[in-house]
């Protein structure tokens, strides 16, 4: 058997310690276990490295522990806007989509770009539209937005200078047993952020980057800095072009000009060797991760 691998992100932020409570953390430990696991049963049934990406993030997207999907951060004005992206490291093919509202899953609204459209990027209205048109599951406000992003959202236009708090980002890389590569990522953005901002996570060479001569990657953090930085795109140069592991190259990547890039960085990484890669400049990346028949890991702090 060749080997297989799925790593996997629920977001890198800098937390204040008793910002994450012991409940919330338990759902997301669970979150990460599921997520991973829906992921790396494709994988180990023979299935692709596209079909495990997207199945462990449609997981997080489901699961209101995590921003993305359900449970997403409100804009300025408290609406979900959401942004996904998944690339096929077999073909380049890539799906992506930002502002999305009323979707399900955006992750597979991305999916149904890669495989049904001629296009790679649809935004805002024009996505949903595509998403009806492909049958799509659709959910009203009331499904998307949770009581802990609208306790939040209340508590930030309350204040004098609203200014965007939270962020977080979901994320998948796999190697499958064919040899093929594949990333998603999904995100509800920042919280508070301004109507139509897009970050990092839809952008392809930024929050998403997938190629089979190299290595895939997923990012989350400062979406402003990463998509400046061309995160993604930049571990995959690092370790075509300079030969570096998996593990430097984002490294590398998470310290690029960090005198002019400071903020929350966070990527993960796997090369056509099923080598993986969780760095991350924060105190906190919800990670997950499981090489072949080897036990699962799942973390959650710097420090585990
Ligand atoms: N990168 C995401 C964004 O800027 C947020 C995050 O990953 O925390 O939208």
């Amino acid at each position: 058997m060749n080997k297989y691998a799925i790593v996997i992100h629920g977001g890198a932020v800098t937390m204040k310690p008793g910002q994450l409570t012991p409940e919330v953390e338990a759902h997301q430990r669970e979150g990460l276990h599921q997520a991973m696991q829906a992921g790396w049963a494709i994988l180990h049934q023979g299935g692709t490295a596209l079909d495990a990406v997207e199945a462990a993030v449609s997981s997080m997207e489901d699961n209101e522990h995590f921003n993305a999907g359900r449970g997403s951060s409100l804009n300025l004005q408290g609406e979900v806007q959401m942004d996904a992206s998944i690339m096929d490291g077999s073909n380049l093919k890539a799906g992506a989509v930002n502002s999305v509202t009323y979707v399900k899953n955006p992750i597979q609204l991305a999916r149904a770009v890669l495989d049904n459209s001629k296009h790679v990027y649809l935004s805002g209205e024009g996505a949903v539209e595509f998403a009806l048109r492909q049958g799509l599951d659709l959910a009203s406000p009331d499904y998307f937005e949770v009581e802990k992003s609208r306790k939040e959202w209340l508590e930030l236009v309350q204040q004098e200078q609203a200014e965007p708090q939270q962020h977080d980002t979901v994320g998948a890389v796999a190697l499958d047993q064919h040899g093929n590569l594949a990333v998603a990522t999904s995100t509800g953005g920042i919280e508070g952020q301004v109507k139509g901002r897009v970050g990092d996570s839809p952008a392809l060479g930024c929050g998403s980057y997938a190629s089979n001569d190299a290595c895939a990657a997923s990012c989350t953090g400062d979406g402003e800095v990463i998509l400046r930085g061309a995160l993604a795109h930049e571990v995959y140069a690092l370790v075509k072009y300079k030969g570096l592991p998996i593990v430097e190259a984002c490294r590398a990547a998470i310290s690029l000009h960090d005198e002019d890039l400071q903020g929350d960085k966070g990527i993960i990484g796997i090369d056509k060797e099923g080598n993986v890669a969780l760095e991350f400049n924060s105190n906190v990346m919800r990670r997950a991760y499981r090489i072949g028949e080897e036990e699962p890991v799942v973390a959650i702090w710097r420090d585990e």
